[in-house]
């Protein structure tokens, strides 16, 4: 089976909206550079399907890029988006929701305070500008591949297994703001015991995934996370626990609290995806004392005109209460059910693979050898991903564009879904396997 309906809509849109937006789309990844072919426009989504312009349906295994932890349009979601709206949109004053959302978060993770914001890189931004702020240092530690959002300062990963002083990953990130950032490998200890031997006093934080999902899934090895925890202290700089990704989704708390997570307490920890329910809210938060930093009670100033949106709060609170255990054990079900099915139809077309995880979050890698950092993810056979992409897009099952991403997977994820995904693989793993 090929896609039901020919793409010509999505082709006639992404043609039109190049002209009025540079390539096209909002987010790069949306293009399908990495893959080739026709991005599809989705006009509407139900539980695990993605309807597109031209009436083809797909299981969604890109979920947002993970916000869609319940599935799409979700009843209870919907009902408080929609009550919630019904009652205005934004007022610029405190309201409801916001502080209802901030406890719903302080009572599921370490931290004792939130500060909400509308995206994950304001996120990490703010808590970098706050860690800076309370220790008086300027430089931030960072692992390749490691992603924490567009902000200046963590556009930087060009790391080469040796400690390296970063220039900057895009054009118009001075040296300056690079040049403060220092990128080490992932899972590295003996190079993070390097790095702040030589700079520690001048260290204001280290940013890590909490579990890396940026460079595919990169659990750390056992001791790492202790490690950072220790090396930081140490040294008096702040560590930076990014849950942007793994937040709400790893467990009900994020990779802190997931199974084989050594569950450190940083000093700070920055949230988005899952507790914005899809809508823009993000949020970073710590222990009373750092939060203190924070104006209008200290000296670091951070704000927003839709920072604790109403309506976005209210779509991110409905998520969150609605994830219970027996969701988080429904999506390692369906995580497990799929990944299986994904790695005996690789397996059988005799396609070079590794599947890693974190709590129900997996990705797939197009090589053979186990993945602990950026250096080995960059040697998958990205070819053979896009073969594969291709092929299940055409048989109706939209993953991730991109060999470095995570497959998200939802609670809506039911046997319907499931079916079309196991109809698809052994035609994808095929077109993987071919010309090789
Ligand atoms: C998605 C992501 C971000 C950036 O969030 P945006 O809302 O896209 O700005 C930051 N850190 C991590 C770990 C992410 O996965």
């Amino acid at each position: 089976m090929s896609s039901e309906h020919p793409t010509t809509r999505s082709a006639a849109l992404i043609e039109h909206a190049r002209t009025v937006t540079p390539g096209g789309v909002n987010s790069p990844v949306r293009a399908f550079r990495a893959v080739g072919g026709t991005p599809r426009f989705i006009r509407s989504a139900r539980g695990p399907w993605l309807t597109d312009v031209d009436g083809n349906h797909y299981v969604d295994l890109i979920c947002s890029w993970g916000p869609m932890i319940l599935g799409h349009a979700h009843p209870d979601v919907l009902a408080a988006v929609q009550e919630s709206a019904a009652r205005g949109f934004s007022f610029g004053t405190p309201s409801e929701n916001e502080v209802a959302l901030a406890t719903e978060i302080v009572a599921r993770t370490p931290v004792d305070q939130v500060r909400l914001v509308s995206s994950g890189t304001e996120a990490t931004m703010s808590a970098l500008r706050l860690a800076r702020g309370a220790t008086g240092r300027s430089k931030v530690v960072k692992f390749a591949g490691c992603y924490h959002g567009h902000v200046d300062a963590l556009l930087a990963a060009a790391g080469s297994g040796l400690a390296t002083f970063a220039l900057p990953d895009s054009a118009g990130v001075p040296e300056s703001s690079a040049g403060e950032t220092i990128v080490l490998p992932y899972n590295d200890l003996g190079a993070v015991e390097a790095a702040f031997a030589e700079h520690g006093d001048q260290i204001a934080a280290l940013i890590t995934e909490a579990c890396p999902g940026n460079m595919g899934v990169v659990p750390p090895q056992p001791g790492f996370e202790q490690g950072l925890r220790e090396i930081t202290r140490k040294h008096g700089a702040l560590l930076i626990s990014d849950e942007v990704m793994t937040g709400f989704r790893c467990s009900a708390s994020g990779w802190y609290g997931a199974e084989d997570s050594a569950s450190i307490e940083p000093d700070l920890i920055t949230f988005g995806k899952v507790m914005g329910g899809g809508f823009p809210a993000a949020a970073f938060g710590g222990r009373a004392d750092l939060m203190a930093y924070l104006a209008p009670d200290g000296p670091v100033y951070q704000a927003g005109t839709l920072s604790g949106n109403p309506v976005a709060t209210a779509a991110g609170l409905a998520t969150l209460q609605a994830c219970t255990p027996a969701v988080y054990s429904q999506l390692d079900s369906v995580a497990h059910t799929i990944a299986e099915a994904a790695s005996s139809a690789l397996s059988k077309a005799g396609v070079p693979h590794v599947v890693q995880w974190a709590g129900s979050m997996f990705s797939v890698f197009f090589r053979d050898e186990p993945v602990l950092n950026y250096a080995d993810a960059s040697t998958q056979d990205t070819a053979a991903f896009g073969r594969f992409f291709t092929a299940m897009l055409e048989h109706g099952v939209h993953l991730p564009p991109s060999a470095y991403e995570a497959w998200f997977v939802s609670a809506s994820h039911d046997d319907a879904a499931i079916e079309r995904i196991t109809d698809a693989l052994p035609a994808a793993a095929a077109a993987a396997a071919a010309e090789r």
